[in-house]
């Protein structure tokens, strides 16, 4: 399945690989039943000004919950899904919830909040999708501009001949496109300056280490300069201490996402939080 013309090396005991790929299969079966009984659903994560106090927007993120109530992480499925079509289905699933979704942040006073979503590659790298976002969004009568699609910084450098035309269409249909991961993949410069995105997100791993690790935070500090002399907007992931906010506010990063700011939680716990009826912030 991997192609020609390569060298792949097997270690250790076959007998575990076929338990692996036995239990993958399963998995993927499941996941085909699951996805036939709409067991899946999404939580709201919110992305904050560096002061905490606005809402500029929220990541969608999906999970499973099984008949028997377990709630099942998405890197626990996203990557067996993605072994099939089946990511595909998953993928517009997610749209179409957060097109009914959307116009009830809306309603509920959330202003300007825009959603973010994941993208996995075989979605993305699919020729049809500028065509197949467009429509669902045009049915549904969303803004794309309300929409930012999260791709993998991975995911876009590692085919950027074909990334690259499709992300042209989609700005060019007006969705935003924000950089996930940032870091982990291999952005050359003069690549970064020619994708039509509107922000990059610095992967939570570099996070870990501010502020006491020295070499973690010059990786951020670089990001966050990156990202102003390029006009980008910069997303900081993972954000869990005041200690690392502090450091981020102080070096110039303007929009954060993390457990201090909110866990991901459903629809109706984020406008009860976040909506105009909410209560006030303490001063
Ligand atoms: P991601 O896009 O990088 O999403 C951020 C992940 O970090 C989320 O995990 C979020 O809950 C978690 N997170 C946020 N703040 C904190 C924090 O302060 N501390 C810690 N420890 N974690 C934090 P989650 O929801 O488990 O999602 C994992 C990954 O699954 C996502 O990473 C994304 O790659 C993928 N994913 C999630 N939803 C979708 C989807 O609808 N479609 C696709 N294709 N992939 C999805
Ligand atoms: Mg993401
Ligand atoms: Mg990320
Ligand atoms: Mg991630």
């Amino acid at each position: 399945r991997n192609g020609r013309n390569r060298v792949s090396h097997y270690s250790g005991d076959q007998g575990a690989q076929q338990d692996v790929l036995a239990r993958q299969l399963i998995l993927l079966s499941e996941l085909h039943d699951a996805y036939a009984r709409n067991e899946f659903f999404l939580e709201y994560q919110p992305i904050m000004d560096a002061h905490g106090e606005a809402l500029t927007a929220v990541e969608a993120l999906i999970r499973w919950r099984k008949a028997d109530g377990t709630v099942v992480p998405p890197d626990q499925f996203i990557p067996i899904a993605e072994q099939s079509r089946l990511i595909v289905h998953l993928g517009r699933w997610v749209l179409q919830q957060v097109c009914r979704d959307l116009p009830r942040m809306q309603a509920a006073g959330m202003g300007k909040v825009r959603v973010h979503i994941n993208m996995a590659a075989p979605e993305f790298l699919d020729g049809e999708l500028p065509a197949e976002l467009i429509a669902i969004v045009r049915a549904a009568r969303v803004d794309p501009g309300c929409l930012q699609l999260e791709l993998t910084e991975s995911v876009v450098m590692t085919r950027i001949e074909k990334s690259l035309p499709i992300m042209r269409k989609l700005a060019q249909l007006g969705f935003e496109i924000s950089l996930d991961d940032f870091g982990m993949g291999y952005s050359s410069l003069s690549m970064l300056k020619t994708l039509p995105i509107a922000s990059l997100k610095i992967d939570r791993l570099f996070l870990e280490g501010v502020p006491h690790n020295r070499d973690d935070c010059a990786i951020v500090r670089t990001m966050l300069d990156l990202g102003r002399n390029m006009k980008l907007r910069v997303i900081a992931e993972g954000v869990e201490t005041d200690a690392q906010l502090g450091y981020l506010r102080q070096f110039g990063c303007t929009l954060v996402q993390g457990y201090l700011l909110g866990r991901p939680m459903g629809l109706a716990a984020l406008i009860s939080r976040h909506g105009a009826a909410a209560p006030a912030k303490d001063a």
